[in-house]
C-alpha cells in the first residue's frame, strides 16, 4: 500500500466545476480565474455540472474509497492532485451522548467530533481546499484575520504549499492559537481590536502588497471544504439527515456549506428532499444573527462590544449573514444564543460522557438544551451537536489533588 493517498489519483481529477456565482445576483463568473467576493461584495459560490456527478459519484465507487474528504471529490474544486495540499483530512466520527440523553428522557444527542481534524478544527477543512486552490491559481502570499482556528490551519497548509501567510487576530485570542500560527511557519500580529477590525487591516494591506485576502467567505473555495461536513454527515448516517442540527455559528461557513452540500447530495440522488432544521448558535455576548433571525431581518448589523469566552464565534459582523439566515430560516430551525456559563456548563457535562468539547462546541449542547425546554425539538429527535475544535486547545479548571509521597497517604481515601 502507498502511503501517498493521491499516488493512484489520475493527474487531473475528473473535475466537475463549471462556473462560479455571486449568492446574491446569481452573476456568473468564470471559474479556473482567481476570486474574492463578486462585484456587488458578496460571496461567490461554485457550481458543478451535477448530472455529471451524479453518474460519477455512486454508493459503489464511493465504498472503495478511503475515508477522508477527498473521497468527495467530484463535488470539490479542486482539479489536479498535484495542487492538494493535504494534511490528511481524515473523516471524523460520530459520538453519542448517553449520559446527556439519559438525564433530559432524550434520545442521546450526537456529537460530530470535528477536534479530530489536522490542527485540531474544522477549520483545516475550508483551508486545505482554500489554500490547494490558492496553489492551484499561483498565488504567492496570503492574509486573513482569525480568532486562532482558522489562523492555525492556514498557517499549517499554506507554510506547506509553499505559500507566505500573514495572520493578523485580536489580542485576547487565546495564547495557544497565537503560538501554533507562529510555530506554522506564519507571521502573526496581534491587533487590539475585533476580528472585522482586523479584516478591514487585512484587506488594506492585500491591496497595497498585492496579496491574496483568505478572509471568511471572501474567496470562494472554504465554503466548498466546509461542505464535507454534510457530505460525511450524511454519508455517515446511511444518506440520512438528522432531524435537527445545532451549529456554532460565527462567519457561518460550516452552516452555509452543509446546506449547499445537501441541495447537491439531493440532485445527484443519493438523499431525497428531507433537510434537517439549522440551528445557528451564538453566545450572548455576540449574537448578531440571533437579533436579525428575531427582528426578521435578511442582513445583520455589526454586534457592538462583542464578548464570549468562546473565541470561534466572537464574529461581529459575517459577509455571509443572508446565507445563513436564508438557511436557517428556509430549515424550520432558529437561531439562539446562549450564555458564557451555559455553554461552560455543558462541557462539563459532555465530559461526563467522555467527550471534551471546546466552549463553542459546549454552545451547541447548551443550545440543544434550550430548544428542548422550548419544544423546539423533540425528545426523540435525532440531533447533531458540531464540536468544531479539540477541547484540548483550550483553559480547563484545575481539580487537581495533590499527594506527599515522603507523608502517609490514606490509600483508602484515594
Ligand atoms: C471558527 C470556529 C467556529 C465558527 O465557524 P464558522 O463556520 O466560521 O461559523 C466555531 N467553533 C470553533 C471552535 C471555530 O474555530
Amino acid at each position: 500500500m502507498s502511503l501517498d493517498p493521491f499516488a493512484n489519483l489520475p493527474a487531473d481529477l475528473p473535475s466537475f466545476v463549471t462556473h462560479l456565482e455571486c449568492s446574491i445576483t446569481g452573476e456568473r463568473y468564470d471559474a479556473d480565474v482567481l476570486h474574492g467576493l463578486s462585484r456587488v461584495g458578496r460571496p461567490l459560490l461554485v457550481r458543478y455540472d451535477l448530472p455529471g456527478v451524479r453518474a460519477a459519484l455512486t454508493r459503489e465507487v464511493l465504498a472503495a474509497r478511503p475515508a477522508d474528504l477527498w473521497r468527495y471529490r467530484e463535488l470539490l474544486p479542486v482539479r489536479s492532485p498535484a495542487n492538494i495540499v493535504s494534511l490528511g483530512e481524515n473523516a471524523t466520527p460520530l459520538l453519542t451522548l448517553d449520559r446527556v440523553g439519559a438525564a433530559r428522557n432524550a434520545r442521546a444527542p450526537i456529537v460530530k467530533d470535528e477536534g479530530r481534524l489536522p490542527t485540531g478544527s474544522f477549520k483545516a477543512r475550508g483551508l486545505v481546499m482554500a489554500i490547494s486552490m490558492a496553489k492551484a491559481l499561483g498565488v504567492r502570499t496570503i492574509a486573513m484575520p482569525t480568532n486562532g482556528n482558522a489562523g492555525a490551519a492556514a498557517a499549517a497548509y499554506a507554510t506547506r504549499a509553499g505559500i507566505e501567510a500573514v495572520i493578523l487576530c485580536p489580542d485576547d485570542t487565546p495564547e495557544i492559537n497565537v503560538r501554533e500560527i507562529a510555530a506554522q511557519g506564519a507571521r502573526v500580529y496581534r491587533v487590539n481590536g475585533l476580528i472585522d477590525d482586523c479584516g478591514a487591516i487585512v484587506g488594506a494591506a492585500c491591496k497595497a502588497n498585492g496579496w491574496f485576502d483568505l478572509s471568511t467567505l471572501k474567496e470562494p473555495y472554504r465554503i466548498e471544504g466546509k461542505k464535507t461536513m454534510g457530505l460525511e454527515l450524511a454519508e455517515q448516517l446511511g444518506w440520512t439527515l438528522p432531524d435537527a442540527i445545532f451549529y456554532p455559528t460565527g462567519g457561518g461557513t460550516g452552516l452555509i456549506g452543509m446546506w449547499k452540500a445537501f441541495d447537491e447530495l439531493e440532485a445527484i440522488g443519493l438523499i431525497g428532499p428531507e433537510r434537517p432544521r439549522m440551528y445557528a448558535v451564538q453566545a450572548e455576548g455576540c449574537a448578531p444573527m440571533v437579533r436579525a433571525w428575531e427582528a426578521g431581518e435578511r442582513h445583520a448589523d455589526r454586534w457592538e462590544d462583542a464578548h464570549t469566552v468562546a473565541a470561534g464565534i466572537r464574529v461581529p459582523r459575517a459577509v455571509g449573514d443572508f446565507l445563513i439566515l436564508d438557511a436557517v430560516r428556509e430549515s424550520g430551525g432558529a437561531a439562539l444564543a446562549v450564555s458564557d456559563a451555559a455553554l461552560l456548563a455543558a462541557v462539563d457535562e459532555a465530559a461526563g460522557d467522555g467527550v471534551l468539547l471546546c466552549p463553542e462546541g459546549g454552545a451547541t449542547l447548551a443550545a440543544y438544551d434550550r430548544a428542548l425546554t422550548d419544544g423546539l425539538v423533540a425528545r426523540d429527535d435525532r440531533v447533531v451537536l458540531f464540536n468544531c475544535a479539540t477541547g484540548l486547545k483550550y483553559p480547563m479548571p484545575d481539580r487537581s489533588r495533590t499527594l506527599d509521597r515522603h507523608g502517609d497517604i490514606d490509600l483508602a481515601a484515594l
